[in-house]
Protein backbone atom coordinates (compact mmCIF):
# COMPACT_ATOMS: atom_id res chain seq x y z
CA UNK A 1 0.00 0.00 0.00
CA UNK A 2 1.33 3.58 -0.17
CA UNK A 3 1.54 4.37 3.25
CA UNK A 4 4.48 1.87 3.37
CA UNK A 5 6.43 3.64 1.07
CA UNK A 6 9.24 6.35 2.42
CA UNK A 7 10.99 8.89 0.16
CA UNK A 8 14.30 9.34 0.36
CA UNK A 9 15.06 13.59 1.63
CA UNK A 10 17.02 16.04 -0.65
CA UNK A 11 19.71 16.84 -0.36
CA UNK A 12 20.54 12.99 0.62
CA UNK A 13 23.41 12.39 2.50
CA UNK A 14 24.34 8.75 1.24
CA UNK A 15 27.29 6.47 2.19
CA UNK A 16 28.24 4.02 -0.95
CA UNK A 17 29.76 0.25 0.35
CA UNK A 18 31.33 -0.32 -2.96
CA UNK A 19 33.66 -3.45 -3.10
CA UNK A 20 36.31 -3.15 -5.87
CA UNK A 21 37.02 -6.97 -6.40
CA UNK A 22 33.46 -7.58 -6.99
CA UNK A 23 32.40 -8.52 -9.88
CA UNK A 24 34.62 -8.27 -12.91
CA UNK A 25 36.69 -5.64 -10.86
CA UNK A 26 35.04 -2.61 -12.01
CA UNK A 27 32.45 -1.46 -9.43
CA UNK A 28 35.09 1.49 -8.89
CA UNK A 29 34.87 3.09 -12.50
CA UNK A 30 31.53 2.27 -13.10
CA UNK A 31 30.46 3.67 -9.78
CA UNK A 32 32.83 7.00 -10.65
CA UNK A 33 31.17 6.72 -14.91
CA UNK A 34 27.85 6.09 -14.70
CA UNK A 35 26.37 6.86 -11.22
CA UNK A 36 28.06 9.86 -9.58
CA UNK A 37 27.05 12.26 -12.36
CA UNK A 38 23.27 10.33 -11.89
CA UNK A 39 23.14 11.06 -8.16
CA UNK A 40 24.84 14.86 -8.82
CA UNK A 41 21.63 15.44 -10.56
CA UNK A 42 19.34 14.25 -8.09
CA UNK A 43 20.95 15.98 -4.89
CA UNK A 44 22.41 12.62 -3.34
CA UNK A 45 25.51 13.39 -2.25
CA UNK A 46 27.77 9.86 -1.83
CA UNK A 47 30.65 9.13 0.72
CA UNK A 48 32.34 6.22 -0.66
CA UNK A 49 33.78 3.75 1.55
CA UNK A 50 35.77 1.05 -0.31
CA UNK A 51 36.04 -2.14 1.21
CA UNK A 52 39.91 -4.12 1.55
CA UNK A 53 38.64 -7.38 2.15
CA UNK A 54 36.11 -9.44 3.33
CA UNK A 55 34.03 -8.25 6.57
CA UNK A 56 35.32 -4.59 6.47
CA UNK A 57 31.95 -3.56 5.15
CA UNK A 58 30.05 -5.70 8.17
CA UNK A 59 32.48 -4.08 10.81
CA UNK A 60 32.23 -0.78 9.06
CA UNK A 61 28.34 -0.85 9.73
CA UNK A 62 28.50 -2.70 13.26
CA UNK A 63 29.63 1.02 14.91
CA UNK A 64 28.90 3.63 12.13
CA UNK A 65 27.21 6.62 13.50
CA UNK A 66 24.00 5.80 11.44
CA UNK A 67 22.27 9.23 11.53
CA UNK A 68 25.19 10.93 8.98
CA UNK A 69 23.18 8.77 6.28
CA UNK A 70 19.80 8.66 4.87
CA UNK A 71 20.63 5.47 2.82
CA UNK A 72 23.41 3.05 2.55
CA UNK A 73 24.16 1.87 -0.56
CA UNK A 74 25.56 -1.25 -1.53
CA UNK A 75 27.80 -0.86 -5.14
CA UNK A 76 28.69 -4.50 -5.20
CA UNK A 77 26.98 -8.39 -5.95
CA UNK A 78 24.66 -9.62 -3.78
CA UNK A 79 27.82 -10.85 -0.99
CA UNK A 80 28.24 -7.48 0.26
CA UNK A 81 24.88 -6.61 1.17
CA UNK A 82 24.50 -10.05 2.90
CA UNK A 83 27.65 -8.39 5.08
CA UNK A 84 26.11 -5.34 5.77
CA UNK A 85 22.71 -6.97 6.71
CA UNK A 86 24.05 -8.85 8.86
CA UNK A 87 26.35 -5.85 10.72
CA UNK A 88 23.33 -3.92 11.20
CA UNK A 89 21.74 -7.07 12.62
CA UNK A 90 24.76 -7.04 15.41
CA UNK A 91 24.19 -4.12 16.46
CA UNK A 92 22.42 -3.91 19.83
CA UNK A 93 19.99 -1.23 18.47
CA UNK A 94 19.31 -2.87 15.03
CA UNK A 95 15.32 -2.63 15.19
CA UNK A 96 16.33 1.35 14.90
CA UNK A 97 19.36 0.61 12.35
CA UNK A 98 17.21 -1.42 9.59
CA UNK A 99 14.83 1.49 9.57
CA UNK A 100 17.79 2.91 7.46
CA UNK A 101 16.93 2.74 3.65
CA UNK A 102 19.26 0.05 1.98
CA UNK A 103 20.21 0.15 -1.69
CA UNK A 104 21.64 -2.37 -3.97
CA UNK A 105 23.42 -0.75 -7.28
CA UNK A 106 24.71 -4.04 -8.88
CA UNK A 107 28.61 -4.05 -9.39
CA UNK A 108 29.05 -8.07 -8.71
CA UNK A 109 28.78 -11.19 -10.50
CA UNK A 110 25.76 -12.13 -8.48
CA UNK A 111 23.01 -9.27 -8.86
CA UNK A 112 19.96 -10.78 -7.48
CA UNK A 113 18.45 -8.51 -6.13
CA UNK A 114 19.37 -5.34 -8.08
CA UNK A 115 17.52 -7.75 -10.98
CA UNK A 116 14.32 -8.65 -8.66
CA UNK A 117 14.30 -4.74 -7.77
CA UNK A 118 14.33 -3.93 -11.26
CA UNK A 119 11.73 -6.56 -12.32
CA UNK A 120 9.40 -5.38 -9.59
CA UNK A 121 9.76 -2.06 -10.65
CA UNK A 122 8.22 -2.88 -14.26
CA UNK A 123 11.39 -2.43 -15.90
CA UNK A 124 12.23 -4.34 -18.92
CA UNK A 125 14.83 -7.39 -18.05
CA UNK A 126 18.55 -5.99 -18.47
CA UNK A 127 22.10 -6.47 -17.79
CA UNK A 128 25.31 -4.90 -16.78
CA UNK A 129 25.23 -1.93 -17.15
CA UNK A 130 21.79 -0.91 -18.45
CA UNK A 131 21.17 -2.94 -15.00
CA UNK A 132 23.10 -0.49 -13.10
CA UNK A 133 21.65 2.63 -14.95
CA UNK A 134 17.81 1.41 -13.88
CA UNK A 135 19.11 1.12 -10.49
CA UNK A 136 21.15 3.95 -9.87
CA UNK A 137 17.78 5.87 -11.49
CA UNK A 138 15.38 4.23 -8.93
CA UNK A 139 18.14 5.36 -6.27
CA UNK A 140 17.27 9.33 -7.67
CA UNK A 141 14.19 8.93 -7.01
CA UNK A 142 14.37 7.71 -3.86
CA UNK A 143 11.50 5.73 -3.07
CA UNK A 144 12.05 2.79 -0.57
CA UNK A 145 9.66 0.08 1.07
CA UNK A 146 10.02 -2.63 3.45
CA UNK A 147 11.68 -5.87 2.66
CA UNK A 148 10.88 -9.36 4.63
CA UNK A 149 13.79 -11.14 5.86
CA UNK A 150 14.77 -14.75 6.53
CA UNK A 151 16.46 -15.65 10.11
CA UNK A 152 18.56 -18.84 9.34
CA UNK A 153 19.79 -21.13 11.94
CA UNK A 154 22.25 -23.64 12.28
CA UNK A 155 22.69 -27.15 14.18
CA UNK A 156 26.24 -25.50 15.21
CA UNK A 157 24.73 -22.67 16.54
CA UNK A 158 25.20 -19.58 13.54
CA UNK A 159 22.38 -17.22 12.77
CA UNK A 160 22.43 -15.60 9.82
CA UNK A 161 19.98 -12.64 8.29
CA UNK A 162 19.11 -13.06 4.65
CA UNK A 163 17.30 -11.09 1.68
CA UNK A 164 17.91 -13.72 -1.23
CA UNK A 165 17.64 -17.30 -0.34
CA UNK A 166 19.47 -20.24 0.93
CA UNK A 167 20.85 -23.41 -1.55
CA UNK A 168 21.70 -26.53 -0.91
CA UNK A 169 22.69 -28.83 -3.62
CA UNK A 170 23.11 -28.10 -7.84
CA UNK A 171 22.15 -24.36 -7.78
CA UNK A 172 24.51 -24.37 -4.49
CA UNK A 173 27.57 -26.41 -5.85
CA UNK A 174 26.87 -24.06 -9.07
CA UNK A 175 27.45 -20.65 -6.88
CA UNK A 176 30.49 -21.87 -5.56
CA UNK A 177 32.08 -23.89 -8.08
CA UNK A 178 31.95 -20.81 -10.36
CA UNK A 179 33.25 -18.08 -8.03
CA UNK A 180 36.52 -18.84 -9.96
CA UNK A 181 35.23 -17.55 -12.66
CA UNK A 182 33.95 -14.41 -11.53
CA UNK A 183 35.94 -12.22 -13.90
CA UNK A 184 32.90 -13.34 -16.41
CA UNK A 185 30.44 -11.76 -14.39
CA UNK A 186 27.11 -13.13 -14.85
CA UNK A 187 28.18 -15.42 -17.77
CA UNK A 188 29.75 -17.61 -14.47
CA UNK A 189 26.91 -18.77 -13.42
CA UNK A 190 26.15 -20.38 -17.53
CA UNK A 191 29.53 -22.17 -17.32
CA UNK A 192 29.19 -23.56 -13.74
CA UNK A 193 25.59 -25.25 -14.41
CA UNK A 194 26.80 -27.14 -17.55
CA UNK A 195 29.91 -27.90 -15.64
CA UNK A 196 27.70 -29.12 -12.70
CA UNK A 197 25.13 -30.81 -15.17
CA UNK A 198 28.20 -32.92 -16.05
CA UNK A 199 28.59 -34.62 -13.16
CA UNK A 200 25.14 -34.25 -11.67
CA UNK A 201 25.00 -35.67 -7.45
CA UNK A 202 22.17 -36.58 -5.35
CA UNK A 203 22.00 -34.96 -1.82
CA UNK A 204 20.53 -37.02 0.72
CA UNK A 205 18.53 -35.29 3.37
CA UNK A 206 14.99 -34.50 4.97
CA UNK A 207 13.31 -31.51 3.92
CA UNK A 208 10.15 -30.52 6.39
CA UNK A 209 8.17 -27.16 5.71
CA UNK A 210 5.49 -24.89 7.35
CA UNK A 211 3.06 -24.23 4.39
CA UNK A 212 2.35 -20.36 3.57
CA UNK A 213 -1.37 -21.41 3.95
CA UNK A 214 -1.13 -22.92 7.28
CA UNK A 215 -0.85 -19.71 9.31
CA UNK A 216 -3.31 -18.41 11.54
CA UNK A 217 -3.40 -14.70 12.02
CA UNK A 218 -2.50 -11.19 10.36
CA UNK A 219 0.19 -13.19 8.69
CA UNK A 220 3.04 -11.18 10.59
CA UNK A 221 4.76 -13.79 13.02
CA UNK A 222 6.31 -12.71 15.68
CA UNK A 223 10.15 -13.05 16.25
CA UNK A 224 10.77 -17.33 16.37
CA UNK A 225 7.49 -18.55 17.04
CA UNK A 226 7.83 -20.76 14.10
CA UNK A 227 10.38 -22.34 15.07
CA UNK A 228 11.40 -25.56 17.77
CA UNK A 229 14.93 -25.94 18.40
CA UNK A 230 16.69 -28.08 15.85
CA UNK A 231 17.17 -31.01 17.87
CA UNK A 232 13.28 -31.40 18.38
CA UNK A 233 11.00 -32.98 15.36
CA UNK A 234 9.34 -30.00 13.43
CA UNK A 235 5.68 -29.27 14.82
CA UNK A 236 2.92 -31.64 13.84
CA UNK A 237 1.12 -28.88 11.15
CA UNK A 238 4.74 -28.96 9.18
CA UNK A 239 4.55 -31.07 5.73
CA UNK A 240 7.81 -33.27 5.95
CA UNK A 241 9.30 -34.15 2.23
CA UNK A 242 8.67 -38.05 2.00
CA UNK A 243 10.90 -38.23 -0.67
CA UNK A 244 14.93 -37.58 1.09
CA UNK A 245 17.09 -37.63 -1.82
CA UNK A 246 17.04 -34.47 -4.21
CA UNK A 247 19.08 -32.55 -6.71
CA UNK A 248 18.65 -29.06 -5.38
CA UNK A 249 17.03 -27.69 -2.90
CA UNK A 250 16.19 -23.55 -2.69
CA UNK A 251 14.83 -21.38 -0.50
CA UNK A 252 13.77 -17.98 -2.18
CA UNK A 253 12.63 -14.59 -1.27
CA UNK A 254 13.15 -12.98 -4.36
CA UNK A 255 11.96 -13.01 -8.05
CA UNK A 256 15.47 -13.66 -9.45
CA UNK A 257 18.09 -15.86 -8.83
CA UNK A 258 20.60 -13.85 -10.79
CA UNK A 259 20.66 -11.28 -13.49
CA UNK A 260 19.43 -14.34 -15.97
CA UNK A 261 17.04 -16.52 -13.29
CA UNK A 262 13.93 -15.65 -12.96
CA UNK A 263 13.19 -18.52 -10.26
CA UNK A 264 10.27 -16.61 -8.63
CA UNK A 265 8.11 -14.80 -11.02
CA UNK A 266 5.38 -14.08 -7.74
CA UNK A 267 7.88 -13.38 -5.27
CA UNK A 268 7.57 -9.26 -4.12
CA UNK A 269 9.77 -7.53 -1.92
CA UNK A 270 7.21 -7.65 1.12
CA UNK A 271 4.79 -10.84 0.36
CA UNK A 272 5.72 -12.66 3.43
CA UNK A 273 6.51 -15.49 1.87
CA UNK A 274 9.67 -17.94 0.88
CA UNK A 275 9.45 -19.99 -2.35
CA UNK A 276 10.98 -23.13 -1.63
CA UNK A 277 11.74 -25.00 -4.83
CA UNK A 278 13.25 -28.42 -4.59
CA UNK A 279 14.20 -30.89 -7.04
CA UNK A 280 13.82 -34.75 -6.54
CA UNK A 281 16.30 -37.39 -7.59
CA UNK A 282 15.77 -39.29 -11.06
CA UNK A 283 15.11 -35.89 -13.09
CA UNK A 284 17.55 -36.23 -16.74
CA UNK A 285 20.19 -34.02 -17.54
CA UNK A 286 18.21 -32.94 -20.26
CA UNK A 287 15.51 -31.96 -18.37
CA UNK A 288 17.40 -29.95 -15.58
CA UNK A 289 19.11 -28.16 -18.59
CA UNK A 290 15.38 -27.61 -19.81
CA UNK A 291 14.26 -26.36 -16.42
CA UNK A 292 17.68 -23.79 -16.07
CA UNK A 293 17.10 -22.65 -19.61
CA UNK A 294 12.71 -21.69 -18.95
CA UNK A 295 14.23 -19.90 -15.91
CA UNK A 296 15.30 -17.54 -18.45
CA UNK A 297 12.13 -16.21 -18.90
CA UNK A 298 10.52 -17.47 -15.71
CA UNK A 299 8.74 -20.30 -17.68
CA UNK A 300 10.32 -23.47 -15.90
CA UNK A 301 7.05 -23.96 -13.91
CA UNK A 302 5.24 -24.13 -16.81
CA UNK A 303 7.24 -27.29 -18.38
CA UNK A 304 5.23 -29.78 -15.55
CA UNK A 305 8.26 -31.36 -14.62
CA UNK A 306 7.40 -34.18 -12.15
CA UNK A 307 10.60 -33.69 -10.29
CA UNK A 308 9.96 -29.69 -9.93
CA UNK A 309 8.34 -29.11 -6.86
CA UNK A 310 7.15 -25.20 -5.70
CA UNK A 311 5.73 -24.57 -2.23
CA UNK A 312 5.55 -21.00 -0.92
CA UNK A 313 6.23 -21.73 3.11
CA UNK A 314 6.70 -19.64 6.48
CA UNK A 315 9.23 -21.80 7.46
CA UNK A 316 11.26 -24.49 6.34
CA UNK A 317 14.07 -26.98 7.98
CA UNK A 318 16.61 -29.03 6.23
CA UNK A 319 18.44 -31.72 7.76
CA UNK A 320 21.12 -32.95 5.02
CA UNK A 321 22.54 -36.34 5.92
CA UNK A 322 26.11 -36.12 6.25
CA UNK A 323 28.52 -33.37 6.00
CA UNK A 324 29.41 -33.31 2.21
CA UNK A 325 28.53 -30.44 -0.21
CA UNK A 326 28.47 -26.83 0.65
CA UNK A 327 25.07 -24.58 1.38
CA UNK A 328 24.81 -21.27 0.74
CA UNK A 329 23.33 -17.99 2.13
CA UNK A 330 22.52 -15.05 -0.04
CA UNK A 331 25.37 -16.60 -2.59
CA UNK A 332 27.85 -17.13 0.31
CA UNK A 333 29.37 -20.58 1.19
CA UNK A 334 28.12 -21.95 4.60
CA UNK A 335 28.94 -25.65 5.46
CA UNK A 336 26.65 -28.10 5.19
CA UNK A 337 24.92 -28.95 8.45
CA UNK A 338 20.83 -29.03 9.86
CA UNK A 339 19.35 -25.86 8.80
CA UNK A 340 16.02 -24.40 9.65
CA UNK A 341 14.82 -20.75 8.76
CA UNK A 342 11.39 -18.49 8.82
CA UNK A 343 10.27 -15.58 7.28
CA UNK A 344 10.16 -12.43 9.49
CA UNK A 345 7.53 -9.68 7.70
CA UNK A 346 8.95 -6.25 7.00
CA UNK A 347 12.22 -6.02 8.89
CA UNK A 348 14.13 -3.85 6.85
CA UNK A 349 13.87 -0.76 4.29
CA UNK A 350 15.07 -1.27 0.53
CA UNK A 351 15.05 1.40 -2.26
CA UNK A 352 12.87 0.37 -4.77
CA UNK A 353 11.14 1.52 -7.66
P1 LIG B 1 30.33 -10.95 -6.48
O1 LIG B 1 28.93 -10.91 -6.97
O2 LIG B 1 31.28 -10.58 -7.54
O3 LIG B 1 30.62 -12.27 -5.82
P2 LIG B 1 30.04 -9.89 -3.81
O4 LIG B 1 29.47 -8.59 -3.40
O5 LIG B 1 29.18 -11.08 -3.61
O6 LIG B 1 30.47 -9.81 -5.35
O7 LIG B 1 31.42 -10.02 -3.04
C1 LIG B 1 32.08 -11.23 -2.89
C2 LIG B 1 32.91 -11.24 -1.62
O8 LIG B 1 33.96 -10.29 -1.67
C3 LIG B 1 32.13 -10.91 -0.37
O9 LIG B 1 32.11 -12.06 0.45
C4 LIG B 1 32.94 -9.81 0.32
O10 LIG B 1 33.11 -10.07 1.68
C5 LIG B 1 34.28 -9.91 -0.33
N1 LIG B 1 35.04 -8.63 -0.36
C6 LIG B 1 34.64 -7.39 -0.03
N2 LIG B 1 35.62 -6.49 -0.26
C7 LIG B 1 36.67 -7.17 -0.73
C8 LIG B 1 37.99 -6.81 -1.16
N3 LIG B 1 38.42 -5.55 -1.16
N4 LIG B 1 38.79 -7.80 -1.61
C9 LIG B 1 38.38 -9.06 -1.64
N5 LIG B 1 37.14 -9.48 -1.26
C10 LIG B 1 36.31 -8.55 -0.81
MG1 LIG C 1 28.78 -13.01 -4.47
Amino acid sequence: SPADYGVLPRPCRALVLLNPQSGAGRALEDFQAVVQPMLADADITPTVFVTERPHHAQEKVQDEDLSQWDVLVVMSGDGLLHEVLNGLMERPDWEQALQTPLCILPGGSGNALAASINYYAGNDHVAKKKLLTNCTFILCKGLHAPMDLVSLSTASGKRFFSFLGFGWGFIADVDIDSEKYRRLGNARFTLGTLQCLVRLRIYQGRLSYLPAAALTGDGEPPADTLLVPLGQPVPPHWVVVPEEEFVCVYAIYQSHLGTNLLMAPAARLHDGCIHLFYVRAGISRVALLKIFLAMGRGTHLELNCPHLHCVPVRAFRLEPRGSAGVMTVDGEALACEPVQGQIHGRMCRVVTG
